[in-house]
């Protein structure tokens, strides 16, 4: 395909998005459903795989249904297009009829572009009518099926309702089918196309992998400067400091300049003026240090970057894969470099709770947030390859990088399974205790001289055991603590557990 000015599709892609190229992956995805094939794309997170689906819809003007699991996301997808002034809307359990029949006339009066719905949906009488007549009215352009390993079993995210979207290809007939994913393991792309019941789909899979960056994740020493220096001396063409918020972003900018390192802060919360400046600063010079919160990256292509450094725990692997897949993109060899605090995750826990969950969706939301926080930190932690954990993370089996700080110096490991059964018997006899007061309490035996050391080292493991899953912890903030049932067997029958302290 062309791809010079007058390729319709790059026409539609910069008329729509304001986007010069595609990402790699989305064209042929989005050549297929306007060819009326079936696809499936397994893109890297971030890599765009919502595009895909977006477009056809555009450039047809037409409307494309999504299927999609979780509300709060489909309402964040929905106003980002609107944003953009694409129709598009969610049709969910919790509509006020007036925004109900709102939606319905819309739609019989082929005014929108997208649809999205939960797979439950569905399953009433309501939406399989609307269904028949979406496809009567002859403007459906294809279906979505995003997160679509939801439906395999394998995947580490099955939803029993996604099973119901097999018969979804049947009810269609002529109408394509795309199914995305950013899971690549072969199992999980397998159930896909045959419980969806994809018909001669092109398959698109795009690894997360960068062969070129080299992750490191270390403990936070009390004042990082000297360690943030040293990173910046060793490092090539721009460099991306990421703090979590808008004031340790100024006072890090503030504090580097003071030393002699020219660094410029960029956050949301900054007057428009002072943005684009920071982004011409950064774009313009040799080698530029820009100090961020993670507002900080679209639209910017610095293909130079030889240092992205994280100075708190990322909030999940899938944005860490984003921000850090920022470094490198010109192919040369680039550091990724994370410190990280065993507080910084109660810190962001009490951000993400700081939300407030009055509703169901939002509890959802925070869920989900606080999971892909104990991921991060599981990786930050762990003893294994960094680019391996990070994918396995999002769903994608990779070997050992052989780059990262991990790989390069195995640390040495020990079996832990005594302390973690006596942590575990404990809090089977008295559940909700709080990790502090339960690492103190363990700690108690040994000498005072030795108890500070004792306390945290129990708190280490106690949050090992949650990232293991073993136990769970209440989302109030307090840091109480459960057994789950994988950590009521562990109490039967230990398994060895081998961790790097
Ligand atoms: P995914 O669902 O695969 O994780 P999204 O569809 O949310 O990714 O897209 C990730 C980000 O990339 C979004 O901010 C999106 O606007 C941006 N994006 C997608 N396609 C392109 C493109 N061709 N050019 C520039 N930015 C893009
Ligand atoms: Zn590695």
């Amino acid at each position: 395909m062309p791809s010079g000015p007058a390729d319709p599709l790059a026409l539609a892609l910069e008329r729509h998005f304001g986007w010069s190229d595609f990402r790699p992956g989305q064209r042929p995805v989005v050549e297929a459903l306007l060819a009326g094939q079936d696809c499936l794309a397994v893109l890297p997170t971030g890599g765009g795989k919502s595009l895909c689906y977006q477009l056809p819809a555009l450039v047809r003007g037409g409307l494309v249904l999504v299927i999609s699991p979780l509300v709060a996301l489909m309402q964040d997808q929905v106003s980002q297009l609107q944003r953009r002034g694409i129709p598009a809307a969610c049709l969910h359990g919790g509509l006020a009829l007036p925004e109900r029949r709102q939606l319905l006339q819309r739609l019989r009066d082929h005014r929108l572009r997208l649809l999205y719905l939960a797979p439950e949906r569905l399953q009433g009488e309501a939406t399989r009518q609307l269904l028949d007549d979406v496809l009567e009215s002859g403007q459906l352009v294809a279906l979505a099926v995003d997160e679509a390993h939801c439906i395999s079993a394998w995947g580490h995210d099955f939803r029993p309702d996604y099973r119901r979207l097999g018969q979804l290809r049947a009810q269609c007939p002529g109408v394509p089918l795309v199914a995305l994913s950013a899971t690549a393991a072969p199992q999980v792309r397998a159930d896909i196309i045959r419980l969806l019941q994809l018909r001669r789909p092109l398959i698109q899979v795009r690894s997360a992998r960068r062969t070129n960056l080299v992750y490191g994740m270390q403990v936070r020493p009390p004042d990082p400067l000297p360690l943030v220096l040293a990173e910046l001396g060793a490092s090539r063409g721009a460099v991306l400091i990421y703090a979590r918020t808008r004031r340790s972003v100024e006072q890090w900018a503030a504090r580097l300049t003071g030393v002699g390192v020219e660094a410029i802060a960029y956050h949301a919360g900054m007057d428009p003026e002072s943005r684009q400046l920071a982004l011409e600063h950064f774009q313009l010079q040799p080698r530029p240090v820009l100090v961020a919160t993670v507002a900080f990256g679209m639209g910017v292509d610095r293909s130079d970057v030889g240092l992205v450094l994280h100075l708190d725990l990322p909030a999940s692997p899938e944005g860490y894969l984003q921000e850090s897949g920022r470094a490198g993109r010109d192919g040369e060899l680039a550091r990724c470099l994370v410190l990280y605090d065993s507080a910084d995750r109660t810190s962001l826990g009490w951000a993400i709770r700081g939300v407030g969950a009055q509703r169901q969706q939002d509890q959802q939301r925070l869920e989900l947030a606080q999971q892909q926080l104990r991921r991060m930190e599981a990786v930050a932690e762990g003893e294994g390859c960094r680019e391996q954990a990070l994918l396995l993370a999002v769903g994608e089996l990779a070997a050992a990088c052989g780059r990262c700080d991990n790989c390069r110096s195995p640390r040495e490991s020990r079996d832990w399974s005594v302390e973690a059964h006596q942590a575990l018997e404990v809090l089977e006899l008295r559940p909700g205790r709080d990790l502090r007061n339960l690492a103190e309490e363990l700690a108690s035996a040994v000498s005072v001289e030795q108890r500070q050391q004792q306390e945290a080292s129990w708190g280490w493991l106690l949050r090992r055991l949650a990232q293991e899953e073993l136990l769970s912890e209440s989302d109030d903030g307090a840091q109480r603590l459960y057994l789950r049932a994988s950590g009521r067997r562990y109490v039967r029958q230990p398994w060895p557990l081998h961790w790097a302290a």
